[in-house]
Order: structure tokens, then sequence, then C-alpha cells
């Protein structure tokens, strides 16, 4: 969940290990033990939540996200089936790292 949408479904080990949306991916990476980690993958979730008091237009991830696009700041992305998640991103993450 972003938010307060879903951003990303699927059984909860293959998210964990290969999250293809970009804040899911930050958010297991930044939850693994630091042995695991590595500084110089680390897609850390930079910057704060929105403020939802305000209209968001296109992705509410946007300001946040490394992938960002004109595309994803001009449509709300829809919920797709990526490999075995359900991912509403434009430009999804392959699950590999
Ligand atoms: S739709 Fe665009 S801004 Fe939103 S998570 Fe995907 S790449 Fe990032």
């Amino acid at each position: 969940m972003y938010a307060g949408k879903v951003v990303e479904s699927g059984p909860a080990r293959s998210v964990f290990d290969s999250a293809r949306h970009p804040y899911s991916a930050g958010l297991s990476w930044s939850s693994r033990p630091s042995a695991r980690r590595s500084r110089a993958t680390d897609p850390e979730v930079p910057g704060d939540p929105p403020d939802l008091t305000e209209q968001i237009v296109g992705c509410a991830f946007a300001p946040r996200c490394a992938r960002a696009s004109a595309e994803c700041t001009a449509a709300e992305p829809p919920l797709d089936t990526v490999g075995p998640h359900e991912v509403a991103c434009f430009h999804p993450l392959d699950g590999t790292r």
C-alpha cells in the first residue's frame, strides 16, 4: 500500500524477495538485516509520503521514485500483472537484484 492504494500484491515471499514496484522494493531492502544489505545497491526510499489532503495527479510515489518519467506524473498507473505480482507502476522492476 502507498498513499492508501495497493501498489503491489502477490505471494508474500515473492513480493519480499523480488518486489516489482519501486516502493515495495525499497521497503523490502530497508527491512533486511544490515549484514545482508549493500549500500551500493540499496534502493532506499528517499523523501516523505504525500499529503493526502492534497489532490494527487499521476503516481503518488513519483516525487520519491528514481524511475519516474513524464508518464508517471500524467496519469495514475493501473494495477497490472507483472510476473507473479499485481503492480501499479509504468516502469516496474524486473524482479532481479
Ligand atoms: S509509476 Fe513511475 S513514479 Fe510510480 S512507482 Fe512506477 S516508475 Fe515510479
